[in-house]
């Protein structure tokens, strides 16, 4: 064995130990929330496609058309030749959405992030993160070389005295979290947020690909986060993905345009990788259409998820996302193998995605789940003595 065999060997055996190797499981994913994995067909609850739009007609449509016009790559990054005219219609359509003069599109979510952060923040400035934000807000945060401060998950007290203990100190300063929280499923208290960002010269920053598409309120639903609180609070940096309740692949950041020039002009993530195949472009263009058409329809999964947690007597949530935390990892994963035995797909959380302790069964719902689906594994929860 080579010495690099060796080492992998030996990297891996305490996490094996501790059941935190994992193991990748094919599935095939089909149509209305379905999914088929070791030959038998099973009901998903943890897809982050809540509307069904990877499977939907119209969307489906767009991509093999602009497969068949513009060809399945892009060729290039985007500022060599890979700048297809229909991301530039897609950067319209987010800035529209979000309500910012300007929208830059990246070819994923983890992208955007690794890019945006070491963009605006250097060394001499402070970023502010809460501690249950994305992985990703957390390695674009550590490409910088600035202090980096982690606050409690939505605790504003604490977060406004570490500003006012270190804010003083630095140069630029930056606020970063999940709109919706991704393995909780809450929201951030945006309106509390944006008002400490405003008062101690900080630039609020939010992550919202558990948002778009599937909460808002009135007027907003289906714009996010942002749109559940009134007034409106301001966020000069929103960030989000293309690959979850819009169905395609990539990830933007929607903000002023002098920020968008800069962004185009520096983040290393745009300049340095391949921009996104047409097809993925033309998918989320379709994907916008209908977010913006059908406000019920982007209500489904919120709606379903709430029943759930009624049926299992689980506080109502505020997004498609709910957690049922276990907190031993061993058991976690034999419940998540009970309900596969029963036709349900739900995949069992563990560290260090989540903290020790708080592995969880993650449930989310989405749009074209049936409400005899969400009974039928409420029934399967009780049965197994999960809920
Ligand atoms: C999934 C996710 C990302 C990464 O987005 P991709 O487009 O999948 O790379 C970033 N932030 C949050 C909060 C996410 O849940």
């Amino acid at each position: 064995m080579t010495s690099l065999d060796t080492f992998a060997k030996e990297k891996l055996k305490p996490l094996a130990d501790q059941g935190l190797q994992r193991h990748l499981q094919l599935t095939e994913r089909t149509s209305g929330g379905k999914a088929q994995r070791d030959g038998r067909q099973m009901i998903s609850f943890c897809c982050n496609d809540y509307l069904n739009f990877t499977h939907h007609p119209k969307v489906r449509q767009a991509a093999k058309d602009a497969i068949d016009r513009y060809g399945a790559g892009s060729g290039a990054s985007r500022l060599i030749t890979g700048n297809h005219p229909l991301i530039a219609e897609l950067e319209n359509r987010l800035a529209r959405l979000k309500g910012t003069e300007d929208a830059c599109v990246f070819s994923s979510g983890y992208l955007a992030n690794i890019g945006i952060i070491p963009t605006l923040i250097g060394q001499q400035d402070i970023i502010f993160i809460d501690e249950l934000s994305h992985a990703c807000l957390r390695a674009g945060s550590s490409l910088t070389g600035a202090q980096i401060v982690t606050f409690p998950h939505n605790d504003m007290d604490q977060l406004q005295s570490q500003i006012n203990l270190l804010r003083p100190r630095h140069q630029n300063a930056l606020i970063v979290t999940d709109g919706v929280f991704s393995m909780d499923g809450d929201l951030a208290p945006l309106d509390q947020l944006s008002r400490l960002a405003r008062d101690n010269d900080c630039w609020l920053m939010t992550d919202d690909a558990h948002g778009v598409g599937v909460i808002g309120h009135g007027e907003g639903m289906g714009k996010g986060s942002r749109h559940m609180f009134d007034p409106l609070p301001d966020i000069p940096l929103q960030m989000g993905t293309l690959s979850k309740a819009i169905g395609s692949f990539g990830g933007y950041l929607c903000a002023s345009k002098p920020v968008i020039d800069l962004i185009k002009t520096r983040a290393r993530s745009l300049i340095y990788t391949t921009a996104l195949p047409p097809a993925s472009v033309a998918a989320a263009l379709a994907a916008l259409d209908i977010i913006e058409t059908e406000p019920e329809y982007c209500s489904r999964p919120l709606k379903n998820a709430r029943l759930f947690a009624r049926l299992v007597s689980l506080p109502e949530p505020a997004s498609p996302i709910v957690p049922v935390i276990i907190g031993d990892t061993e058991k976690t994963m034999k419940f998540a193998k009970l309900l596969e035995d029963d036709g349900f797909l739900v995949t069992g959380i563990r560290p260090p995605t989540v903290a020790f302790g708080t592995a969880r069964l993650r449930f989310t719902f989405s749009a074209e789940h049936q409400e005899e689906d969400i009974r039928a594994l409420t029934t399967s929860l009780k049965k197994h003595g999960i809920v």
